[in-house]
């Protein structure tokens, strides 16, 4: 019986792990390998590192973990979860099991991008999820976004206020957008809809409804992203609706819940992002830290229903 099971070795959970590491405690971190920003080339807006590679800044947080005893890094999938607090099992794909007395779930999230073919092939390259994280990069150049929810307006505002003068919202007819401020701030707008894209190394040519083309230096995409299927859904964690899907609810301790489980990174917030994840991870490893030493202070969080 360990002290923390953690499941997700990416930005969040590693950082959880060192805080338990450093604590001395027991802690295995499983990790199935596919960190959500895993295809773009650099990773950005995170100090001291900005533009180095995720997979970069991922083996550095597994290299410094090795100085800590006992912790134990784990490749693997988390396909089943059990029991409650004190007395936790995990099981992962290979068949092998896991105990531990808490659990911190830092699994992220997936992300779910229109049926659009050739959107997947260039997710994270010049298909663009944010303008923080990779809005730089194509600054001054033409660039489109895909209108998938009403949060794709802002997106287009924020890119023509600073980072574009040339921004195209592509609404394909999507209702509920305000085309009058839209237009009043320069966003053009294309009614039609987008039908394939096809990306190379300088940018992307996107074909729309009725057999017009369009190139790009990027398209950015707000995804949904969803939880199901993952540990969290099993375990019953509260969740709530955000923007682009739901997320588990934490308290302050990064507590959920459920009697001792964590949370931390993208699958705990509605808009998050590196620097996110490594701060809810380190509140996601003492939060659980503080529930081994004084059960009694770290309480499930309260959910009115
Ligand atoms: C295309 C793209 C580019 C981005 N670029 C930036 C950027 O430049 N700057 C920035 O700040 N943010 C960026 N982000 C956001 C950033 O990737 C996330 O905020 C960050 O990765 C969240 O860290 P996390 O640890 O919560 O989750 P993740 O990094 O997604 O890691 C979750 C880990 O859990 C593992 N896992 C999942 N299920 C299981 C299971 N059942 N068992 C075991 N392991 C499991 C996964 O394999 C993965 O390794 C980007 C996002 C996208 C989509």
């Amino acid at each position: 019986m360990q002290d923390a099971v953690i499941i997700g070795g990416s930005f969040a959970g590693l950082t959880a792990t060192l805080q338990l590491g450093r604590a001395s405690r027991s802690v295995t971190v499983i990790d199935a390998g596919v960190p959500r920003n895993r295809n773009s080339s650099g990773a950005h807006g995170v100090a001291g590192w900005d533009g180095l590679s995720p997979s970069a800044i991922l083996e550095r947080f597994r290299a410094d973990l090795r100085a800590y005893p006992s912790v134990t890094q784990r490749s693997g999938t988390v396909t089943a979860i059990h029991g409650e607090e004190g007395a936790f099992s995990v099981t992962l794909a290979d068949g092998e099991k896991s105990a531990a007395k808490r659990i911190i779930l830092a699994h992220g999230v997936r992300d779910i991008l229109p049926d659009i073919p050739g959107l997947a092939q260039a997710w994270g390259q010049t298909v663009l999820h944010c303008p923080y994280c990779h809005g730089y990069e194509v600054k001054g150049a033409p660039l489109a976004v895909l209108a998938t929810h009403p949060m794709s307006a802002h997106q287009a505002l924020m890119l023509r206020a600073d980072w574009s003068a040339q921004v195209t919202l592509i609404t394909g007819g999507m209702e509920g957008l305000d085309l009058d401020v839209l237009a009043t701030a320069g966003v053009q707008i294309e009614t039609r809809a987008l039908e394939t894209a096809t990306a190379d190394a300088t940018g992307i040519d996107l074909s729309l409804s009725g057999g017009a083309t369009a190139r790009f230096a990027a398209l950015f995409v707000g995804p949904r992203t969803s939880l199901a299927a993952s540990p969290a859904e099993q375990l019953g964690c509260a969740s709530a609706d955000g923007p682009t899907g739901s997320f588990v609810k934490v308290g302050a301790m990064a507590q959920t819940s459920v009697p001792g489980v964590f949370a931390a990174g993208d699958l705990s917030r509605p808009m998050p992002n590196i620097n996110f994840a490594l701060a809810d991870g380190a509140q996601a490893g003492t939060g659980c830290h503080a529930s081994l030493l004084f059960p009694d202070l770290v309480t499930p969080l309260e959910v009115t229903p």
